[in-house]
């Protein structure tokens, strides 16, 4: 290659380096200020002919001609009559160095359902200043939180250990939280022990890791179908692809799974088998083998997701996979979220040894350890008991709230709804009538102070006949009332009422 050739060739490397969308003639000013700039094209280069340039770029000629010249008019070039187009010599910040400087530009694109999450985030404007019911999202109730448990369990640490529980703690996390976990879920019946427990910022992290370190870009996580809304966001955003997989009453449908793994590279499965965010539902034993037996004969791992498990209203609970792996492929990913102190940030991952040490690198490289505060408060929790009182209360509050969730439903709902009915967890599953939107049905209730959370937040594709409901976060009363209201709207929206079923178009843009 001759010195023009490479010098072309600079050019266009420039050029196709370039961000975003632009018309063709900026783009190559702007790759050759990139080259000046870098010191890559000195003064007094010669930059190549139009005609050779366009050649090489397989552009047409008078593109590159324009170029050149808005460089010469910007001060960046010379030229002359036969003689070519020169860079020329900088004065000192005599010129802008770039264009002016847009983050969208250089900012990667959101993957996942922002739009709609945008839209349902806003707040609505009530009468009275009146706060909305809020029907949506796997929450506990912060109004029932024992905070004067909190404030002497924070004085006595503040007290003993000073500034010392202010420090960095180890990655792995407090030794004496890890076994409490530890404990705790041995005697629930998963064996479990410390030195396999990592403490993260909530299991949303743990999520976060352990997908990065299984699963690279572009390969296949299977994922139930519905499921958690910021799971879907978290694996669109670390660009994996997604296999979702049907629930039916005994959870997923580990025949479908079957014939998907046959045809597609599945990396890992992402399963949440006691109270299923959204649906609630909980995957029977025999499916739970079914599903181990799948994933041993594929060599698939299993990250279960046992955010919820321990609130349970009435049955017998169900052994969690990791119980039942004889094979050392689960991992299992807890929270003290849905029960305490979400905003604590504490959770954890109980994991096989050879995945063990990976994950707690990788947390030293994103996070370097969990607050250590955070993590003494939930360890003295766990071990003054104070953790299991709190959780005797809620269970009992929850389960009548529940309750009066599913009377409200009887009463209110009109016959063609359908809903899933669990024996416990936070959320529950609702299909509407046919020929309503839940989208639509969304918007209308917010309009009229009621928050739920529609069904295409929770499908890779879809889940536009679906509503996720929730019965932990406000008292029984206001649920009934939330329900109530809910009940007018599918009432209305199922006999083509006008009022809020001619306002699809605002929810339009979203579907
Ligand atoms: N998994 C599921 C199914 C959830 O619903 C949530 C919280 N909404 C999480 C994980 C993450 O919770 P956290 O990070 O607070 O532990």
């Amino acid at each position: 290659m001759n010195r023009s050739d490479q010098l072309i060739q600079r050019i266009i490397t420039s050029v196709e380096d370039l961000p975003g969308e632009r018309p063709l003639n900026e783009r190559l000013v702007q790759g050759i200020k990139d080259l000046i700039f870098r010191g890559e094209l000195i003064p007094s280069t010669r930059l190549p002919s139009s005609r050779d340039l366009a050649l090489g770029l397989g552009w047409h000629r008078s593109t590159v001609v324009q170029a050149y010249r808005k460089l010469v008019a910007a001060g960046w070039a010379d030229s002359g009559v036969g003689r070519g187009t020169f860079v020329k010599q900088q004065q000192e910040s005599a010129t802008p160095l770039r264009e002016p400087f847009t983050w969208a530009e250089v900012i990667r694109q959101d993957e996942g359902l922002y739009e709609m999450e945008r839209v349902l985030s806003r707040n609505v404007a009530l009468p009275d200043g009146a706060s909305p019911i809020r029907l949506s999202g796997a929450i506990p109730d912060l109004r029932l939180f024992p905070m004067e448990d909190l404030a002497e369990v924070l004085n006595e640490t503040l007290r003993l250990r000073g500034p010392q529980a202010l420090g960095y703690g180890p990655t792995e996390g407090l030794t004496m939280l890890r076994e409490e976990i530890a404990g705790r879920l041995s005697r629930q019946g998963t064996p479990a022990r410390a030195d396999q427990i990592l403490i993260v910022q909530g299991s949303q992290q743990g999520l976060d890791l352990v997908v990065r370190r299984i699963v690279r870009p572009g390969e296949c996580v299977a994922v139930e179908s519905p499921t958690y809304s910021q799971a879907l966001a978290l694996f669109r955003n670390l660009g994996v692809r997604l296999a979702p997989i049907p629930l039916d009453e005994e959870g997923l449908r580990v025949d479908i799974l079957e014939t998907v793994a046959a045809r597609e590279k599945i990396r890992l499965i992402y399963t949440m088998p006691t109270f299923q965010n959204p649906t609630g539902l909980t995957q029977s034993v025999e499916r739970r083998r079914a599903l181990l037996d799948l994933a041993a004969r594929k060599g698939i791992p299993i990250l279960e997701d046992h955010f919820d498990a321990e609130l349970r209203y009435e049955g017998e609970p169900v052994p969690t996979l990791k119980a039942l792996d004889t094979r050392n492929q689960v991992i299992l990913l807890g929270t003290f979220s849905k029960i305490l102190f979400p905003g604590l940030r504490v959770g954890w991952v109980a994991a096989p040894e050879p995945v063990y040490d990976s994950l707690s690198r990788l947390m030293r490289a994103v996070a370097i350890s969990t607050s250590l505060l955070s993590q003494i408060v939930m360890a003295e929790f766990c071990a003054q008991g104070l953790l299991d009182r709190h959780l005797d209360r809620v269970i009992s509050i929850y389960a009548q709230r529940r309750k009066a969730l599913l009377d409200g439903m009887n009463e209110y709902f009109p016959p063609e709804a359908g809903w899933t009915n669990p024996q416990g967890g936070m959320t529950l599953w609702v299909t509407l009538p046919p020929g309503l939107n839940s989208v639509a049905v969304t918007m209308e209730a917010r309009r009229r102070g009621v928050s739920v959370a529609p069904g295409p937040l929770f499908f890779v594709e879809g889940g536009h006949r679906n509503l996720s409901l929730s019965s932990t976060a406000e008292p029984s009363d206001r649920l009934k009332q939330g329900i109530r209201i809910l009940g007018d709207i599918l009432y209305e929206g199922a006999a083509g009422e006008k009022g809020w079923s001619g306002k699809k178009s605002e929810a339009g843009p979203l579907l």
